[in-house]
């Protein structure tokens, strides 16, 4: 029977061993907390997976994943895999064991950029408009930071579900290319852009209730903002890495080679790599 080693127990990951274990390939799923467990577990509900009309947590779609996989026979271990020898065709396990594979795939997501400044903590931050702009609706305001696309794409999600957008740019202009996301963003009655502005720190005014300072320019003016219920810190991902030692072929799938971090893109991307696995056999 050929072996898969697969990195990585999120959607991608899992949709790729179940569609491998069905096909009748012996399937070893790699996931530590390290480089490989599921970003999805953060989201408190997922409303726009196809079949959960009531939403379900990102916990519990995971975990039916998981379920599904293991009933087709997929073995999960709760070590990550440390390095790739790929011309060996061997991964090698966070404690240090070697397992050999006929093929290799990395399913191993992305990190989002924690947004840092002083007094963060006096407000929720959220990575994820989709995930959690429902958690806000007409009586809140929320700041959105960075200029990206992600960050375009979030303020004009949140300008239909919230009473007021500030999104913070810190630079000049928008680094992200969809125009037509900001197109109508710029027609929201709701929503404003700052350009050249950072948040440069969070405190409390004597009722408790957080002020936003925003630096305009990289000099610190005292503009505030008030009223603000949370935070959307958009300002990128970095996919997560594993040390690959020679040049033999590693498949990705998921947020790590996928342009959107949805998880309905990353179940397709597996079950996409997984056939083209199948197929070049
Ligand atoms: P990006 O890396 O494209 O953008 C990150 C943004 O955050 C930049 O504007 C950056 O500023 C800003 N930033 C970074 N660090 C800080 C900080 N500490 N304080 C304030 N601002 C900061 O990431 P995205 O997630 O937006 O996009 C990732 C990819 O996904 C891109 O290729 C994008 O095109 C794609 N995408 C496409 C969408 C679409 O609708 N087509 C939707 C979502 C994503 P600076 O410009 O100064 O570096």
């Amino acid at each position: 029977m050929s072996r898969v080693a697969i990195a990585g127990a999120g959607p991608a990951g899992l949709t790729c061993a179940i569609y491998l274990a069905r096909a009748g390939w012996s399937v070893d799923v790699y996931s530590n907390s390290e480089n490989a467990e599921s970003s999805l577990v953060e989201a408190s509900i997922v409303e726009n997976y196809p079949g959960f009309p009531d939403g379900a947590s990102g916990f519990e779609l995971l975990n039916r994943m998981v379920e599904q996989a293991e009933k087709c026979g997929v073995c999960i271990h709760s070590e990550g895999v440390a390095k790739v020898l790929a011309d060996e065709r061997r991964v090698v396990d966070t404690a240090g064991n070697a397992h050999e594979y006929y093929e290799y795939v990395e399913a191993i997501g992305c990190k989002k950029r924690k947004f840092e400044c002083k007094g963060i903590d006096l407000l929720p931050v959220h990575t994820c408009a989709i995930c959690d702009g429902s958690l806000y609706g007409k009586n809140d305001n929320v700041v959105v930071i960075g200029g990206g696309d992600t960050a375009i794409s979030s303020a004009l999600y949140l300008s239909n579900l919230v009473n007021q957008v500030t999104m913070l740019v810190r630079k000049p202009k928008c680094k992200g290319t969809n125009q037509v996301a900001l197109n109508a963003l710029s027609t929201k009655q709701n929503a404003e852009i700052m350009y050249n502005s950072t948040l440069d720190h969070i405190d409390k005014d004597a009722l408790g209730n957080p002020i936003l300072h925003v630096a305009k320019a990289n000099h610190y003016a005292d503009f505030m903002l008030l009223g603000v219920s949370a935070i959307f810190a958009c300002i990128g991902s970095e996919p997560n890495v594993i040390e690959h030692i020679g040049s033999g072929k590693i498949w990705k799938c998921g947020d790590c080679a996928e342009q959107y971090e949805q998880v309905a893109i990353a179940v397709g991307s597996g079950a996409r790599v997984a056939l083209d696995i199948i197929g070049s056999c």
